[in-house]
């Protein structure tokens, strides 16, 4: 057994009490566990303070004096030992409501004492509640200008288990450590990127020696991190390469060309075509591709979907494209027919609520092969639908579906098809570097000619009036509205009072019959929800009235104006996602955020970021810094984004020098054979079995 599987039971200190509590709060099970669980700041010892420059603003001080007298006060519950610590420039009193009996007797009256704690001011004078006592003499065998902060629970405070505490326990596992820590990292990785060994850096990641030495363990660490996910991912892409057949669509044929060349009523922009062209480079040889699409809202990803479809029915193939929604999949749907309408291709359409009659015929149709395109929902993935040989699978808007969901889709074949993933709005760099680093990337970074900018303005619930005024401009240049309402899931009765409220206010605006408001929200049946939906889209409706559920894909381009209401409970790039569904025309849009008087500074800081900046790559960037990896991707506990120390936004130079490196060692040692790499391949292997069934595509 490697000492660093030794469990955490073991180490000098730690009882079985505490064993328990460090594996039920922290998950520390091992020495290995405890050495990787890192402060999370540090605290500057070098300074000494005196105790008559003590503010407010100081958040931790250190002082040296002695303690001259104690005091006790109050009876029982409020009862607290009061210490009279003085230096050379006053007094100041530091108190305990616990352990009073401890104190009194181990720490002795008229001795030099460093006191170290956070001041508060009490009535005008400052104190220090249950400070660290250390007596001067004595140095300690560790002595550190920079003190380790541990993340602990109060639970954890209230056993004992203190930051302090758990800093004890590092230092008794360290020496442990001591030349039985194998290197990782090459040779000549190290020298190149000018790191310290990994045992220097897990001993001044604890207990560093200055600020110099922290910072570079620091950097070595989050290297480390980084760079055996990103050799892993870029292993897997590597491996099913190689070892993952895929259906070769050999030749295009009518179903591409007279699509191409007759249908398509606009020319392709040199991104779209670009990114066919990547696409077409993956599809006709006989390996799986896995891709990811890439571009912001409405430069054009659905048509790029389709004639990569259309690549796999020349060559006899099916495929199918999976929608997050069902108003999503059957607009899909519409406008795919209607591209197709010329054409012998069969298209067919599953969602949740297809009748089973029908449903009966369309796996059969699906067997027999009769059917080319199948467009849906999460439907696709029962286990009752089967292909007759399904060569290509479209994700759209793949946030929504789950990594679980996903490799179902892979396992209907006898090999698996070729996977294009598109998400609904950019992501960073960063993001999916790591998400989907095992999956080759295109983006499509250029927009449609003729796209006006949409206007956005943020106004309070005041201005009211003037926004109806602007509607019936709108209206009358016979333009059409949407008005969002929010819709989320723990005040959703709350909500739908909002939205039914809005609803008839917008009516009683906007009477019958000059006008039409149409309706749409979660709790309709799909029927009622399509046969609004068609209303609109056909131009019947001025107004649609509608939840979140338009949120991704909708796609109708006489609508020009986005009223999104409580703007300020949307996130970021829901907000840019709805505004999407403007612009999609030639003419001018405009996005209208309505908000309450009172905003969280977050809050402003997104709706002001909307008014700034149309481009949806900058957006998906604040976004990541507003609310961190985890919550934007909706991975929070799926673990793929969960760092030990390194930060995706905070560390994001040092991510893409990791993944430039895992690479040009691939490169060179796709294998990890070469006698200089052994340090990474010995480190490397049980790091990927640790992760096997973690890659999305297997
Ligand atoms: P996305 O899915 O990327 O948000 P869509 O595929 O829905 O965008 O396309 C947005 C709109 O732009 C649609 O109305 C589509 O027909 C239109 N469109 C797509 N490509 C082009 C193009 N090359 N030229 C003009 N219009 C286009
Ligand atoms: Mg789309």
């Amino acid at each position: 057994m490697h000492i660093l599987d030794t469990p955490i039971d073991f180490l000098k200190g730690v009882g079985p009490a505490r064993a328990d509590l460090l594996k039920k709060e922290l998950r520390i099970f091992t020495y290995g566990d405890l050495l990787m669980h890192y402060p999370f700041r540090y605290i500057d010892k070098s300074k000494m303070h005196k105790t008559a420059d003590l503010n407010q603003d100081t958040p931790y001080v250190q002082l040296s004096g002695q303690i001259i007298k104690f005091e006790e006060k109050g009876l029982k519950a409020s009862k607290r030992l009061i210490a009279h610590f003085q230096d050379e420039t006053g007094i100041v009193e530091l108190v305990w409501f616990k352990g009073i009996s401890w104190i009194r007797s181990g720490v002795k009256l008229h001795t030099d004492y460093i006191v170290f704690g956070k001041p508060s001011s009490f009535k005008g004078k400052f104190n220090i509640v249950h400070p660290e006592l250390e007596l001067q003499e004595g140095e300690q065998q560790f002595s550190a200008t920079l003190l380790a902060v541990y993340p602990a629970t109060e639970k954890l405070n209230a056993k004992g288990l203190t930051s302090k505490a758990i800093g004890k326990l590092t230092k008794a596992l360290l020496p442990l450590l001591k030349n039985n820590l194998d290197e990782t990292l090459s040779p000549e990785l190290i020298q190149k990127l000018n790191l310290p060994t990994r045992e220097q850096s897990y001993f001044d990641i604890h207990i560093p020696k200055d600020a110099k030495a922290l910072i570079r363990a620091q950097k070595r660490l989050k290297f480390e991190e980084f760079f055996f996910l990103q050799l892993h991912l870029l292993k897997l892409k590597l491996t099913r390469r190689k070892k993952f057949k895929g259906y070769a669509f050999e030749n295009l044929g009518d179903g591409f060309n007279d699509f191409y060349n007759k249908y398509l009523p606009f020319q392709l922009t040199g991104a779209q075509k670009r990114v066919l062209k990547e696409i077409r480079r993956d599809v006709r040889n006989p390996q799986q591709m896995n891709r990811l699409l890439q571009g912001d809202v409405g430069s054009g990803k659905t048509l790029v979907a389709l004639l990569s479809m259309l690549m796999a029915v020349d060559n006899k193939y099916q495929a199918c494209l999976m929608a997050p929604t069902e108003i999503l999949a059957r607009q899909h749907f519409e406008t795919t027919s209607v591209y197709l309408e010329n054409q012998d291709i069969k298209l067919a359409i599953l969602t949740g609520s297809t009748k089973t009659k029908a449903r009966k015929i369309l796996h059969e149709q699906l067997e027999n092969g009769e059917i080319n395109i199948l467009i849906g929902t999460h439907a696709l993935l029962e286990d009752k639908v089967k292909f007759k040989q399904l060569a290509l699978v479209v994700i759209d808007e793949q946030h929504r579906f789950g990594v679980a969901q996903r490799a179902k889709l892979w396992k209907k074949n006898d090999f698996p098809p070729h996977i294009l993933v598109m998400t609904a709005t950019p992501i960073p760099r960063t993001l999916s570097m790591t998400l989907y680093g095992d999956l080759d990337v295109s983006v499509i970074d250029e927009l449609p000619p003729g796209r006006k900018e949409i206007k956005t303005m943020w106004k309070t619930d005041s201005s009211r009036l003037q926004i109806i005024g602007f509607m019936r401009e709108q209206i009358a240049l016979k333009r059409q509205i949407y008005v969002v309402f929010p819709l989320i899931e723990e005040s959703e009765k709350l909500d739908y009072k909002d939205l039914m409220e809005g609803f008839t206010a917008i009516e009683r605006e906007f009477p019958m019959p000059e006008f039409q408001v149409s309706v749409v929200h979660g709790r309709m049946i799909a029927e009622d929800k399509e046969y609004e939906m068609k209303r609109f889209s056909e131009g019947t409706t001025n107004i649609m009235v509608a939840t979140t559920v338009i949120e991704v894909g909708v796609d109708v381009p006489n609508a020009s104006v986005m009223i999104i209401e409580s703007a300020e409970r949307f996130g970021l790039s829901q907000l840019h996602q709805l505004r999407g569904r403007v612009g999609r025309g030639t003419k001018q849009s405009y996005c209208i955020l309505v908000s309450g008087h009172k905003v969280s500074n977050e809050g402003k800081t997104r709706l002001q970021t909307m008014v700034d900046t149309n481009d949806g790559f900058k957006i998906s960037e604040v976004d990541l810094s507003l609310r961190g990896p985890g919550d934007m991707m909706g991975t929070k506990q799926s673990g793929e984004l969960n760092f030990k120390i390194a930060d995706l936004v905070a560390d994001n130079k040092i991510l893409h020098f990791a993944r430039k490196e895992a690479e040009s060692l691939l490169q060179d040692d796709e294998n990890l054979a070469k006698a200089e790499n052994i340090n990474i391949a010995r480190a490397y292997h049980p790091y990927a079995r640790e992760r096997s069934g973690w890659s999305r595509i297997s």
